[in-house]
């Protein structure tokens, strides 16, 4: 199995659903390209125009969008456009993060106090801890229980209050390398969702020891002929406008959004993982616990995954991006982990069986008692941009 990067980015091949043209341009490049040549954004914007008209609310009786919502720099942004570009009465919902900071809590309040109405679900922290600890064991996805919830829990929302418009950020397939067949799609249904943002892993399968169907109604996902009832519209910004993260940073600093001095200040952790200091502020540290076990399995982390997206932007060059890679790709959680073994109830032992199950012996390498990209692979593979990783993990 040969191991190559993107020529264009840092995406390398181990990354799932990922394909590359015969120049070598993963697929999430390819898009970038597209989106400014092919795409008819003005048209796009008229049919989020008429969406918007099909479900507005005019008699001010309930709101007519949802916004799924981290109080991150993205959802400001979505819904400041929503509410006044748009003439929509947006409702924001967020799934508390495993592990709050402080800065997270002041940019969601600000959405408040900017004229916003918010919903928090706070999920059973015995079952949250719980399903989310059983992800991180067995399938290596720290995260997959809370981006379950995003849409499991926000359908439950939408249905309770009837609000079939769901309004995400962007479509993470597309926009970052991965399957494509969403990216001229407008409206997702319920197996395409289970198929790609659960990796095929249906809610149902989470009822098990100690987890029973009473403790699971944040994550009942409901069946997609009672969502075609309800005329459903689970959608994403990035469909309607070119996805353009430093705009949506720009316009939520207006509205008051804060990066990360002060979560450093008042959370006790100075920047980590990644060079960005406005990405992931609700819940940095499952973000990268998340990104950590990416890099584990598929030897790419935070550091390539940023850079990528502003390679493709053109706000900084590929070699930049491989030093940032270099620097961030293999932080191991060190400031924080004892956060994490105190939250899911694991001991150093288990953090540490945990690490060496998920590391891929055949693209890493332990060194000085922490796993590295292997020497021979580590983004100096511009020469001939291949190497035979055997069978890969
Ligand atoms: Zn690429």
């Amino acid at each position: 199995m040969n191991f190559f990067y993107c020529k264009n980015c840092l995406m390398p091949s181990t990354r799932p659903r990922i394909t590359f043209d015969e120049e070598g341009i993963c697929n999430g490049c390819d898009w970038a390209k597209k989106k400014t040549t092919c795409i008819d954004w003005e048209a796009r914007w008229k049919e989020l125009e008429q969406l918007c008209n099909k479900y507005r609310c005019t008699d001010g009786t309930n709101w007519d969008v949802i916004v799924p919502c981290s109080g991150g720099k993205d959802s400001y942004s979505i819904a400041w456009s929503l509410k006044n570009r748009l003439d929509m009465h947006p409702l924001l919902v967020k799934v508390s993060a495993h592990i709050p900071t402080t800065v997270g809590d002041k940019n969601m309040r600000n959405l408040a106090d900017q004229g916003f109405d918010l919903i928090e679900i706070t999920p059973n922290m015995r079952t949250y801890c719980a399903l989310t600890k059983r992800a991180i064991i067995e399938q290596g996805r720290p995260q997959q229980v809370f981006e379950t919830a995003i849409t499991t829990a926000i359908l439950k929302i939408a249905v309770s209050f009837k609000i079939p418009f769901i309004m995400y950020g962007e479509e993470g397939e597309s926009e970052y390398g991965g399957k494509m067949d969403m990216a001229e799609k407008a409206s997702k249904n319920r197996n395409w969702i289970v198929e790609t943002y659960f990796s095929g892993v249906d809610t149902m399968s989470y009822e098990s020891d100690g987890v029973e169907k009473k403790d699971l109604k944040w994550w009942a996902f409901p069946r997609q002929d009672e969502l075609d009832e309800m005329g459903i519209c689970y959608t994403h910004w990035s469909y309607f406008q070119d996805w353009n993260h430093l705009m949506h940073y720009e316009s939520a600093k207006k509205m008051g959004f804060q990066p990360v001095t002060s979560l450093s200040v008042e959370d006790g952790v100075v920047g980590f993982g990644t060079y960005t200091d406005y990405t992931s502020l609700d819940d940095p540290y499952m973000r990268t616990f998340n990104t950590y076990l990416m890099f584990l399995k598929f030897g790419f982390g935070r550091g390539s995954h940023e850079a990528s997206s502003d390679i493709k932007r053109g706000i900084i060059t590929r070699e930049e991006g491989i030093k940032l890679a270099k620097k961030y790709d293999s932080y191991d959680c060190i400031h924080f982990r004892e956060k994490l073994l105190e939250r899911f109830e694991m001991s150093r032992k288990d953090w540490d069986q945990m690490v060496d199950r998920w590391a891929n012996r055949a693209i890493l390498e332990k060194t000085d008692g922490r796993w590295q990209l292997r020497k021979e692979l580590h983004y100096a593979l511009d020469i001939n941009n291949y190497a035979d990783i055997g069978k890969g993990s």
